[in-house]
């Protein structure tokens, strides 16, 4: 089983990589730089190869860079939108020196231009950055609706994955908390959501899970992660995910509100008891 959780180290890609066995994590979601934007630090090759040591040694699964929140692909500021296109095309070059990842972002806010004119920009974002050479795996996160962000439908997602260029290279990151909060019952009816899921997108494009219990109730769009067990969704519907025929090979990532590691080690431990079959 692939578990892990979102975590920031001061001290490069070996210092995720440490905190990662130090959660009983083997694979973990990282923030490229500050998640506000802001430069990324220099990669340094000694510590690339620190990393790529331990997760050989660790039998780790895929690494999950996240895309700092400020970036907004479809935004009404052409600023802004230059903004998004230089960190996401950095961020990728950047994603090269750990080559075969995962690099996940949000689709963005149209704020006020409409679902349709802020798919053509994400596309045409995504149409300047993405390289066929680019070993990385670009993610489009499931968001939940709030405001005016594009990504709440599952049909949202297929159109930007269907226009883009290389959309064909893409996939998808399924948040549970973010889905349950656009109106899909993860809770009590998760096969039926992945049963939408596969008709508006296709289950082969859902690449990682990000799993997350929400603070507020089904269809709510307010998007606040709460920790496992303590929220709306609940533990027996987050077993049953990281359970479910369809889902158990992909790699799941905690972003539940911790006070520090041990917090999501002990979520962790929690979640490899439940798990049936190994
Ligand atoms: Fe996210
Ligand atoms: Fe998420
Ligand atoms: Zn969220």
């Amino acid at each position: 089983m692939y578990i892990g959780c979102h975590l920031s180290s001061a001290d490069g890609f070996r210092g995720l990589a440490r905190d990662a066995v130090a959660v009983g994590a083997n694979v973990f979601q990282f923030f490229t730089r500050n998640p506000r934007g802001g430069a990324a630090k220099p990669i340094d090759p000694a510590d690339v190869a620190d990393f790529l040591a331990t997760a050989r040694e660790r039998a780790f699964g895929p690494i999950l860079a996240h895309a700092p929140y400020t970036l907004n692909p479809c935004s009404d500021k052409a600023d802004t939108r230059r903004f998004a296109r230089e960190v996401f095309a950095d961020d990728l070059a950047r994603m090269e020196h750990v080559p075969g990842n995962l690099y996940n972002f949000h689709p963005g806010s149209h704020v006020g231009q409409g679902v349709g004119a802020g798919v053509a920009l994400i596309v045409e974002t995504l149409d300047a950055v993405l390289r066929p050479e680019q070993t990385t795996t670009v993610l489009l996160e499931t968001m939940s609706g709030k405001g005016s962000e594009v990504g709440g439908r599952f049909e949202e997602l297929r159109e930007i994955l269907d226009r883009a260029a290389l959309g064909a290279r893409m996939g998808v990151c399924l948040d549970t908390c973010h889905v349950w909060d656009a109106g899909y019952d993860v809770a009590g009816d998760l096969d039926g959501v992945l049963r939408e899921f596969d008709r508006a997108v296709g289950l082969d494009r859902l690449r990682a899970i990000h799993l997350n219990d929400s603070k507020n109730p089904l269809g709510s769009r307010k998007d606040r992660h709460a920790r496992i067990g303590e929220g709306c969704i609940g533990l027996e519907a987050l077993v049953r995910v990281v359970n479910h025929p369809l889902l158990r090979d992909l790699p799941f990532y905690l972003e539940t509100p911790q006070d520090d590691l041990s917090g999501w080690a002990a979520e962790i431990a929690l979640l490899k008891s439940r798990r049936t079959g190994g």
